[in-house]
């Protein structure tokens, strides 16, 4: 480990280390706002923003635009691609989502390193929870892009000595455990779940149909109203197939949806107990959410969303699994897919 944490150090000459866990531009920020190096935060701020002008992700597309700013300050693009890269990009969240972060890693970074930096872990979109601390993660209300984190940082500090949080003690308490668990469920065995064929698009599928957006033709996904039902969810004004309803809401989630969605899974793969589905239904009635106990249950409220056609598609994508870390996954899915058929 030592070893080669040198190797990288000479590799990137002239620049902050980068943590194992940082995005490029979290890295790119804090080399601009280093005054022992030689990129500008007019270059850092370049780069995003053509990015985004063509639709390409700055922080893992390592394309043409990154190349040339690699070749102008001598950084090894190669050894980036590799070091910043993200293997699986199923599980990734839009550019413009990923602004949910935990309070008391930027907390602590600015505590024990100076600059809060941002993690890769908080783009994915089967993550609500920081798997250090345990708490869900925070959300920004802007898109600070490059600056986000230093100003999640301050939305922090303000968040925590002026407001005060809207969500009941109650509920915040039954959600942080039983999310978690799953989280840190697929995070122990993703290695696993990378390796067995299907098992990554299926929890994707299921993820991202507990999250899909509500349009002016359907109603949303179970996790965007199952622990705080709000009247008004948005609705976006296209006429999606419900694969693209699937695939913008789960790339479009917060940190309270995604949690939701992932307790919604757990009760799938039967992570809970008989208590604890009790305790999830008391919560989700409290805050006058829709919460299924049963992967029927989950079914019903899936096949709702679904036209005829589609109810086909969704079927389809099921594939038999093997067992996962000793989880018979088949058969939990079964009476789930029982409902839609
Ligand atoms: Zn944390």
């Amino acid at each position: 480990m030592g070893l080669l944490r040198e190797t990288k150090k000479r590799i990137l000459k002239g620049f902050p280390q980068p943590y194992s866990d940082e995005t490029l531009s979290s890295w790119l920020f804090r080399c601009a706002t280093s005054k022992k190096c030689a990129l500008t935060i007019e270059v850092a701020e370049y780069y995003v923003e053509s990015s985004l002008r063509n639709g390409i992700d700055y922080d893992f597309s390592f394309g043409v635009i990154f190349k040339r700013l690699c070749a102008r300050f001598g950084i090894d693009h190669l050894h980036c691609k590799q070091y910043f890269d993200m293997k699986n990009k199923d599980m990734i969240l839009s550019v413009r989502s990923r602004k949910s972060f935990c309070r008391q890693c930027l907390d602590e970074d600015v505590k024990f390193r100076s600059v809060p930096y941002w993690r890769k872990s908080w783009c994915r979109l089967d993550v609500a929870y920081c798997s250090l601390h345990k708490t869900m993660l925070a959300t920004t209300r802007d898109d600070y892009g490059l600056y986000r984190s230093w100003q999640s940082f301050a939305y922090f500090s303000d968040l925590y000595y002026g407001r005060r949080t809207d969500r009941t003690p109650y509920e915040f308490v039954t959600l942080k455990s039983l999310g978690f668990r799953v989280q840190n469920w697929l995070h122990i065995n993703r290695k696993e779940v990378e390796r067995t064929s299907g098992a990554t698009k299926l929890i994707r599928d299921l993820l991202s149909s507990f999250l899909s957006i509500r349009t002016e033709y359907r109603y949303c996904g179970i996790a965007r109203v199952a622990f705080g039902y709000k009247s008004q969810v948005p609705i976006i004004h296209k006429n999606y197939h419900y694969s693209l309803c699937m695939y913008h809401g789960a790339r479009d989630s917060n940190a309270i949806h995604r949690s939701a969605a992932l307790i919604v899974l757990g009760v799938l793969l039967g992570a809970y107990s008989e208590q604890e589905l009790q305790s999830l239904y008391k919560t989700a009635l409290y805050s006058c959410g829709i919460f299924p106990r049963t992967p029927s249950e989950i079914g019903y409220a899936v096949l709702e969303l679904l036209n005829e056609p589609e109810r086909a598609w969704y079927i389809a994508q099921f594939v038999n699994l093997a067992p996962i870390a000793g989880l018979d996954i088949n058969s939990r899915m079964e009476e789930f897919i029982m409902c839609i058929r």
